[in-house]
């Protein structure tokens, strides 16, 4: 067996805990991809609200519109770095902040959906309230919502969900970033106490001075394993003995409305109550919290990517340089285009990732931290794109245009930075085949007495792929696009194997590959989303008298997946030819990592002397 040192045992530990807080039910639709199977029954028919629902949120967003119209002023709060009290009294009056608190505790139960729709619609208007409202309900009040006791929901929903007091999630750490696992605050429980005692510092967390309730992550000892600890969450409220505020607030480039604390627990008294589900079960919230919180951030970055599209259209089609308007340049098109189809690609997406979490699909955190992942980059393109079409007048604080390229840019950051989730998608897709190949391997190795496990193997690998038919239950006009993709999940499947088996365990390290197996899955999982859109599209426009007036949707859609497609080829064709070893190389000359590497190397020599 291989010995581990301790700074290994505690990586693998953390990786443990992380693990362990996956699905253990059926495979989700990406998952499966990464097996070869393309189960688009996992997806159709796309989520749509129930009737009853819809009217209801309809009738909300139809108050919310006008209440952000005449109440809300992005610029004002950009500039003043504060949203007023009346916004937030506002949106509260609405039943914004409750909205998927359930009745019973005095929120509105409306769907993920529901509340998705009314974050894009906030956030078409001004970023920083949008992230207000997300930090207090995707993520700040949420885990009492899933996994808090009656006690806790009684006592504390109904205040988050009137808006009379706000929540905040608290999880960095100074050294607790995207290695959110390594959390240093600790939470200790005296023999026969009645309350925990709690130290140490949280950073960046949003409406951490303003909150009345906050979910706090803190390591408790594990008392299956003495000397070792896990993470466990904690209801925190400021009045405990021992709460500090020690910042409220750091400037900064965007959503600069929204307020991020930094927050100190000095031997902090914390009731025994207040344990937030199971004791060194933390990460398990954390990441079920996060699995929400991914979708709304994607509605909030949907929302920005519309109105950025309607400025670049009016840009495009009202500016004229050279005597002709600027979307008559070919180059200029093309940006049309691709802001057009990855918009339609982000809200097909998110709608299809809400309505995964509203049907409670056992396994999502994959297509989830798609959606989050593609939305949030999609965006910051978007932004990028429109600016550079409005030229000079775009890097002008007027229009909005620069407000918003600078509130977009915190989404490829938090809830999970792209490259991590990138590592994230494309590793966890690959465990489930690396756990079986592994036995492959095993067979290999020894095939005396194992041809049965190694024909099983070929057998399972090709039946399981949809070789060369229509995908099933798309409409006709859609065969196209379907078949490309089935085409590309046998790629997919063939693609992995063949790096399990060249890399096995040393895939851990080798992002480049980890970052082409990831956007591969990403533009094939968006293109599935945005043909379930189309899928149910086309049926409605039949139904009520022919598909002509989504003529523009069906061109923006099926455009996408075609460039989905090439992209995702040329990324699986540079799996095998690539540069990478150069550009490591390259990167380490500059980082000063291969003088180290060097000394490493003869470590040792003087003594061989
Ligand atoms: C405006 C704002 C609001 C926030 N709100 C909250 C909140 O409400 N609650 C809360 O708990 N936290 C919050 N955060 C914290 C946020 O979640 C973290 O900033 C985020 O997780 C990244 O951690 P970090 O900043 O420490 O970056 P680091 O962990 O230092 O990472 C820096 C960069 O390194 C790269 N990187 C890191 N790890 C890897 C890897 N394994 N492979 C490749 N590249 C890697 C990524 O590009 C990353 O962006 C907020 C932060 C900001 C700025």
């Amino acid at each position: 067996m291989v010995r581990l040192n301790s700074h290994d045992q505690r990586e693998m530990d953390k990786a443990k805990d992380l693990i362990d807080t996956g699905p253990t039910t059926e495979m989700g639709f990406v998952r499966n991809l990464f097996f070869g199977r393309l189960r688009l029954d996992k997806v159709l028919p796309y989520p749509v609200q129930d009737e009853a629902e819809a009217k209801r949120t309809k009738s909300l967003l139809r108050k919310l519109d006008v209440f952000l119209d005449l109440s809300v002023n992005p610029d004002w709060i950009d500039r003043h770095q504060e949203i007023p009290d009346r916004v937030i009294r506002g949106l509260a009056s609405l039943g914004v902040f409750g909205m998927t608190v359930p009745q019973e505790y005095g929120g509105g139960g409306f769907s993920h959906t529901g509340y998705c729709r009314a974050l894009e619609r906030i956030s078409r208007t001004c970023a920083s309230t949008a992230v207000l409202v997300g930090a207090h309900q995707s993520i700040g009040l949420k885990a009492i919502v899933l996994m808090g006791t009656e006690e806790q929901k009684q006592r504390f929903l109904p205040k988050l969900a009137s808006g009379e007091e706000l929540a905040a999630f608290a999880l960095t750490e100074p050294e607790a970033g995207s290695d959110a696992a390594n959390v240093q605050t600790t939470a200790v429980l005296e023999p026969g106490s009645d309350h925990w005692t709690l130290n140490g510092s949280k950073k960046f967390i949003t409406n951490g001075a303003l909150a009345k309730v906050m979910t706090v992550m803190a390591r408790t000892p594990d008392p299956a394993n003495p000397g070792r600890t896990k993470v466990t969450a904690f209801i925190v409220t400021p009045d405990l003995p021992g709460f500090e505020v020690v910042r409220p607030n750091r400037d900064k480039l965007g959503i600069r409305g929204t307020w991020q604390a930094e927050l100190r627990f000095n031997n902090m008294y914390v009731p025994t109550d207040r344990v937030l589900g199971e004791v060194g079960k933390g990460l398990k919230v954390a990441l079920g919290v996060l699995n929400y919180g991914r979708c709304t951030l994607s509605a909030g970055c949907l929302g920005a990517a519309k109105v950025l599209l309607e400025m670049a259209v009016r840009r495009a089609t009202e500016r004229k340089q050279f005597g002709r308007r600027l979307g008559d340049f070919q180059m200029i098109k093309q940006k049309i285009a691709r802001i057009a189809q990855l918009t339609f690609a982000m809200e097909s997406l998110t709608y299809l990732s809400a309505g995964m979490v509203d049907r409670h699909e056992d396994d999502m955190m994959l297509e989830t931290a798609i959606t989050k992942i593609f939305c949030s980059e999609a965006l910051k393109e978007i932004a990028d794109e429109t600016l550079q079409i409005w030229g000079g007048e775009g890097y002008m604080a007027d229009h909005g245009i620069e407000r918003m390229w600078r509130d977009g840019r915190i989404n490829t950051i938090v809830e999970g930075a792209t490259e991590v989730m990138t590592s994230f998608v494309a590793l966890m897709g690959m465990k489930g085949v690396g756990e079986e190949f592994e036995e492959v391997l095993h067979a290999i190795t020894h095939p005396i007495g194992n041809m049965g496990r190694l024909a099983e193997f070929a057998r399972h690998e090709w039946s399981d792929v949809l070789v060369g038919h229509h995908a099933d239950g798309l409409h006709p006009s859609l065969h196209r696009e379907g078949d490309e993709l089935a085409h590309q999940t046998r790629s997919l499947a063939r693609c992995v194997t063949r790096l399990l088996a060249g890399h096995r365990e040393k895939i851990i390290d080798m992002q480049l590959l980890q970052k082409r197996i990831a956007w591969a899955t990403i533009n094939m999982y968006a293109s599935t989303a945005v043909l379930a859109r189309l899928n149910w599209m086309i049926g409605k426009a039949e139904s009520n008298g022919g598909v002509e007036h989504i003529a523009q949707d069906l061109a923006v859609g099926t455009s996408f997946c075609h460039d989905a497609a090439d992209r995702a080829d040329r990324l699986l064709d540079d799996l095998f030819h690539n540069r990478d070893n150069e550009t490591i190389a390259v990167a380490d000359k500059v980082l000063g990592f291969d003088e180290e590497k060097a000394d490493e190397s003869h470590e040792g020599d003087e003594d061989d002397d």
